[in-house]
């Protein structure tokens, strides 16, 4: 047990915990992060697979992402584009398809376009989603039963389900339509910019370098292998005790662990119905992402399979020593094991001919207990339900992460807002548990 009392604890080393750590250590209050796993950037991780350095789970940023492009400037660091494909695949009507990638694009906006045509009607100020009303009296509505029910059956219908079904990394007969829309607001209701967003630039030096300038700016020591099982609050203090019986405490917390694996920890005072069951319903996206090393040099290309297939996108990334690797993405992680060549082998030439793969690299994100998700993506419901709730603070527990972020929730640059946004909540909650003068400048600084 630590007999030290820090103003803050914050739970988890992803962009959420380290954003609001280094917020508020930057004032002068003492901050402690513990986290679980033995390195910082929780689903962003980039590690030497395959030959080189892959980006194991987030990856792609953009300018239109206010956050994270603001942290990339404060800290000097570069973005540099993924190829432009030169060839496209694409699997509708039934068969395998050949072409152009400009004539893939086609295809998809031939009815994405009216797909989220009514994204900013919706939601007209992106980093406010409930600022209007309307958005509840569609919010039951799942993305496939709205595709069904706008597209006839058909190629054109298949391109757009594969192609949504990327995007929430999850099945969509529970994907929320309004979490679509929400996507496709932040870009000004301009999906191609969106997906520019979603799969072109990525940080030189990975995400871990913009993680290790962030926590190395923020002074507060990280405590590794700290998995959080139980977080008390007395009023005066909020203790969060590990597993193997380790205790921090601290005048509050942040707590940044992802909704599916906050099931594993218990609240002492309980967390209210809204919060439990926000946390039970958990996100949809529980795919699978994997990296391929393909045998010979190919031309970059991209490839959209069918909605439900293990794995349903492939894009060409790097060469290596005369090799090719590929990114490829699946909708449900519990239909292919990733880690076995000759099954990943078997999807991929359904769309591209002629190819031979030599090693896979992976982590199984939606099975790791610590994250139990890929990016979050919510369900229907979930917005108008859920979000208000798992956002309020829970005494002197305030609650981060890309999860519960307002605007580019499920993606590093909602894990930084929200993280910001944790940081105000904490020092607000300070003035009741510490000094009052010392907290008003914290405040004020923070404002
Ligand atoms: C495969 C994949 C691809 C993605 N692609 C992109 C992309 O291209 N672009 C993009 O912007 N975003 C992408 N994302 C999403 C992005 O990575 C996340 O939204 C963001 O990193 C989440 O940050 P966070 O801090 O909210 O949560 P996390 O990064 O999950 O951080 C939470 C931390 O809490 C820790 N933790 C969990 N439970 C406990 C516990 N009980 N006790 C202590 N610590 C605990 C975890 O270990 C973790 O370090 C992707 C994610 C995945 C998985």
């Amino acid at each position: 047990m630590e007999d030290e009392l820090y103003d803050v604890v914050v739970v988890g080393a992803g962009f959420a915990g380290l954003t609001a750590a280094r917020e508020l250590s930057r004032q002068g209050l003492s901050v402690r992060i513990v986290e679980a796993r033995d390195r910082i950037g929780g689903r962003t991780w980039t590690d030497h697979r395959l030959g080189r350095d892959l980006e194991i789970g987030g990856t792609w940023v953009h300018w239109t992402q206010p956050y994270v492009w603001a942290e990339l400037k404060r800290y000097g660091l570069d973005t540099t584009p993924s190829p432009e494909p030169e060839r496209a695949y694409w699997w509708a009507g039934g068969s395998r398809h050949e072409g152009g990638p400009d004539e893939l694009m086609e295809l998809i906006g031939g009815t994405n376009a009216a797909f989220v045509q009514d994204a900013r009607k919706y939601f007209p100020v992106p980093f406010s989603p409930m600022s209007r009303d309307d958005f509840k009296a569609i919010d039951h509505v799942s993305v496939q039963d709205r595709i069904r029910e706008q597209f006839p059956a058909g190629a054109p219908r298949d391109i757009l389900e594969s192609f949504w079904a990327l995007n929430f990394n999850g099945p969509l007969n529970n994907a929320a339509l309004t979490q679509a829309l929400r996507w496709v607001a932040l870009t000004n209701g301009d999906w191609a910019v969106n997906f520019e967003a979603c799969a072109t630039y990525k940080i030189v030096g990975g995400t871990a370098a913009l993680a290790a300038a962030m926590c190395g700016d923020s002074g507060a020591g990280v405590e590794y292998g700290f998995t959080v099982r139980h977080i008390s609050d007395d009023g005066g203090a909020v203790s969060v005790h590990s597993t193997d019986g380790r205790t921090v405490s601290a005048r509050t917390a942040v707590v940044t662990v992802p909704l599916h694996a906050l099931r594993a920890v218990d609240f002492d005072p309980p967390l209210p119905r809204a919060k439990n069951e926000g946390i039970s319903l958990g996100q949809v996206s529980r795919g699978t992402k994997v990296w391929i090393r393909l045998r010979g040099c190919r031309a970059p290309f991209v490839a959209l399979g069918g909605a439900d297939w293990p794995l349903n996108f492939f894009q060409a990334e790097y060469g290596i020593d005369g090799d090719t690797i590929v990114v490829g993405f699946g909708p449900d992680a519990s239909k292919i094991d990733v880690e076995d060549a000759a099954a990943v082998q078997h999807q991929l030439a359904r769309l591209v001919p002629d190819v031979d793969v030599v090693a896979v690299a992976s982590h199984n994100w939606a099975a790791d207990p610590l994250s139990g998700e890929t990016w979050p993506m919510h369900a229907t419901g979930f917005l108008s339900r859920y979000l208000p709730a798992l956002q309020e603070a829970h005494g002197g527990v305030l609650f981060a992460g890309s999860d519960i972020a307002n605007g580019w929730g499920g993606f590093i640059d909602g894990a930084i807002e929200s993280g910001m946004e944790s940081a105000r909540q904490a020092a607000a909650v300070l003035v009741g548990r510490r000094r009052t003068h010392d907290v008003t400048a914290v405040q004020a600084s923070l404002r």
